[in-house]
C-alpha cells in the first residue's frame, strides 16, 4: 500500500486569480511551495529572503518578483515589505512563513539565542503585519494573513523551548491579529505544521528519526511541503473567507487539538 497520496497535487483552480501574495522566507522549503502553487493559482507573488541566489532563481522560475531582505532586522523588513507592496501595488494576501529552528536544552539557552529566534520567529511577523495591515486597511479591500506557527506551539519540545515559545506567541499573535482587523475585513490564521522534509533540521534528522517520527502519524509518514502549501492556498483563499483566528494542525493526525 502507498503511503504517498493519490490525488494530483498540481491540478490548479486559478482560486488566487488576481491576489497580490507576499510570503518572507520563501526562497525554499514550504515557502517557496506556498509561493509556487500560489503563483500555479493565478497570484501575483513577491518573496522576501534572506537568500539571494535561492531567491532570484525562484524569482525567475515563477516569473515572480523577490525582494532581498535580512527580516532580523526590523527596518529593513519594513523597508523590504513596503518595496514588495509598491512592486505588487497593494496586497491582499501575506504568508509570514519565514522562520529559524535552533535546539538547545533549557538550562542551556542563553538570552542571546532566546532573542535570536524570538527576532525572526515572532518580531519579525509582529512587523510585517503592521506593515501589511495598514496597507490592507488604506486600500479598504481586507486582506488575509497566513502565518506560519507550529505543533511545537502547542505541545512545547524538548530541546526547543526558544522554538516552541516563539510559535506559541505565533499563534496567540494570529488570534490577537483575528481579533482587532476582523473589522476591516482581515482574516488571520495560522498553521501549525509536525515534521515536513525540508533543510529545516536536515543536518541533524536521521533516517532513524524519519522512521521513528512516521511512526506517530496514523498516515505513516511525514509531510513534504505541498502538504502545508495546499493548506496556505486554501486559507488565502476565498473558500476560507469565515475562518480566522484559527491555528490549523498540519500534522499528519500526530497532533488533534
Ligand atoms: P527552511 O529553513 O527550509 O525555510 C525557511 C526560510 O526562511 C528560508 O528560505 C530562510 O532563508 C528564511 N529565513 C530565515 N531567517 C530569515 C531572515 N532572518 N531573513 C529572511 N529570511 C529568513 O524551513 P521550512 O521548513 O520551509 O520552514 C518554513 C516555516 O515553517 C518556518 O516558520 C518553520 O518554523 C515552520 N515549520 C516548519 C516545520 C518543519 O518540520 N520543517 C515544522 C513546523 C513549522
Amino acid at each position: 500500500m502507498s503511503l504517498r497520496p493519490v490525488t494530483d497535487r498540481t491540478a490548479t483552480s486559478s482560486r488566487l486569480a488576481g491576489r497580490r501574495i507576499v510570503v518572507t522566507g520563501g526562497a525554499r522549503g514550504i515557502g517557496a511551495e506556498i509561493a509556487r502553487r500560489s503563483a500555479a493559482e493565478g497570484a501575483e507573488v513577491s518573496v522576501l529572503d534572506r537568500l539571494a541566489e535561492q531567491g532570484s532563481a525562484l524569482a525567475g522560475e515563477l516569473g515572480c518578483h523577490f525582494v532581498p531582505a535580512d527580516l532580523s532586522d526590523p527596518s529593513s523588513t519594513t523597508d523590504a515589505l513596503g518595496r514588495a507592496i509598491e512592486a505588487l501595488d497593494g496586497i491582499d494576501v501575506l504568508v509570514n512563513n519565514a522562520g529559524i529552528l535552533r535546539f538547545s536544552a533549557l538550562l542551556d539557552i542563553t538570552v542571546e539565542e532566546w532573542d535570536t529566534v524570538f527576532a525572526i520567529n515572532t518580531t519579525a511577523m509582529l512587523v510585517t503585519t503592521q506593515v501589511a495591515a495598514r496597507s490592507m486597511i488604506a486600500a479598504g479591500t481586507g486582506g488575509k494573513i497566513v502565518n506560519l506557527a507550529s505543533m511545537a506551539g502547542k505541545t512545547g519540545g524538548a530541546g526547543q523551548a526558544h522554538y516552541a515559545a516563539s510559535k506559541a506567541a505565533v499563534i496567540a499573535l494570529t488570534r490577537v491579529t483575528a481579533l482587532e482587523l476582523g473589522a476591516s475585513g482581515i482574516t488571520a490564521n495560522c498553521i501549525c505544521p509536525g515534521y515536513v522534509l525540508t533543510d529545516m533540521g536536515a543536518a541533524t534528522r536521521t533516517e532513524e528519526d524519519v522512521a521513528e517520527w512516521s511512526s506517530y502519524s496514523p498516515l505513516g509518514r511525514l509531510a513534504d511541503p505541498a502538504d502545508v502549501a495546499g493548506v496556505a492556498v486554501f486559507l488565502a483563499s476565498a473558500d476560507a473567507d469565515y475562518m480566522t483566528g484559527q491555528a490549523v494542525n498540519v500534522t499528519g493526525g500526530m497532533v488533534m487539538h
